[in-house]
C-alpha cells in the first residue's frame, strides 16, 4: 500500500530508527538518527494523493477514529481562552505580519482563508478544493495554482510576495527542502513566511501515542517538533519565531513565523 522509501526530508540521512508504536503493517514512521526528524518513510505518490486520498476525505476518517481522544483539550482550551490566545484575530496579525500586501496560500483547501485589505493567492493539489479558490481568489484580485505545493511555487516570480502561508500543509509535503527554498525565493526580502503544523513534541502526542490527532497516515508525512522544524527553516536560509511560546507544550500545534536571515 506505502509508496517506496524515502531519505530524511530534512537531511537526506538513510539511517533511521523506525516508531513501532505509531508505525502499522503498511505505515512506517522513522526518527532520523542524524537530525532527529521524525517522519513517514513510504509516502504514496502524489498522483494518488490528488484524488485518491484526498485530504478532505481523510480528514473525515480521521476525525471519526480519533473521537475523544484528546483528553487535555477542554483544559487547553480553557487555559488559551483565558491568556486571550484563542481569541486573537488571525486576520489582523496576517495583515500586519504580510504588510497587507500579496499573500500566498500553499496548499489553500477552498482559498478563503486570506481576505482584503489582503490580496490572496494559493496552490492547491486536490481538483475540487482548486477550482473553489481559484474562483474566490479571482474574485479578490489574485488566482490558485493546480498543483503539488514545491514545485508549483517555483512558477511565481522572484520576490513576489509580501507573504507566504503553509497552514496545516508542511506536514503534508514530501519535498520540504524544495518548498522552503522556493518560498524564500517567492518572498519579497522584508516579507514573512507564517507556518503552522502538528507539534509532535506535545504532552498530547506522548499520553495519547497512536490515536494522538496529529497522526493522519498516510496524509501526514513529515512529525516536526519545533527543534526540527526550526532546524528545516535555517536550512532554507531562514529565521524562525514561535509564536505560541506560552501554550507550546501543551499545544497541538506549532506556530511560527519566519523571516529571511
Ligand atoms: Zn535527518
Amino acid at each position: 500500500m506505502g509508496g517506496p522509501d524515502r531519505a530524511c526530508p530534512v537531511c537526506a540521512g538513510q539511517s533511521a530508527l523506525r516508531w513501532d508504536g505509531y508505525s502499522s503493517s503498511s505505515w512506517d514512521i522513522v526518527r532520523c538518527t542524524n537530525c532527529d526528524m521524525s517522519y513517514l518513510k513510504n509516502p504514496v505518490p502524489y498522483e494518488a494523493l490528488e484524488e485518491d486520498f484526498a485530504w478532505e476525505k481523510t480528514y473525515a476518517a480521521k476525525a471519526a477514529a480519533s473521537s475523544g481522544s484528546t483528553p487535555l483539550s477542554q483544559g487547553v482550551r480553557k487555559l488559551r481562552t483565558r491568556l486571550g490566545i484563542l481569541h486573537r484575530d488571525k486576520q489582523q496579525a496576517f495583515q500586519r505580519w504580510f504588510n497587507n500586501g500579496h499573500v500566498l496560500d500553499v496548499g489553500c483547501g477552498s482559498g478563503q482563508r486570506l481576505r482584503p485589505p489582503l490580496t490572496p493567492y494559493g496552490i492547491e493539489l486536490s481538483k475540487a478544493l482548486h477550482a473553489q479558490a481559484d474562483t474566490f481568489m479571482k474574485a479578490h484580485g489574485g488566482y490558485c495554482a493546480h498543483g503539488a505545493g514545491a514545485d508549483t511555487i517555483w512558477q511565481f516570480p522572484k520576490g513576489k510576495f509580501d507573504g507566504i502561508l503553509m497552514f496545516s500543509y508542511l506536514e503534508h509535503e514530501v519535498e520540504v527542502n524544495k518548498v522552503l527554498t522556493g518560498a524564500y525565493h517567492a518572498l519579497k526580502d522584508d516579507g514573512a513566511v507564517f507556518i503552522r503544523v502538528p507539534n509532535f513534541g506535545s504532552l498530547n502526542r506522548r499520553l495519547i501515542g497512536a490515536k494522538w490527532c496529529g497522526f493522519r497516515l498516510p496524509d501526514h508525512v513529515n512529525y516536526f517538533t519545533l527543534k526540527t522544524l526550526t532546524d528545516t527553516c535555517r536550512r532554507a536560509g531562514f529565521s524562525t519565531q514561535l509564536v505560541n511560546k506560552i501554550s507550546l507544550p501543551l499545544d497541538d500545534n506549532i506556530s511560527v513565523l519566519l523571516r529571511k536571515i
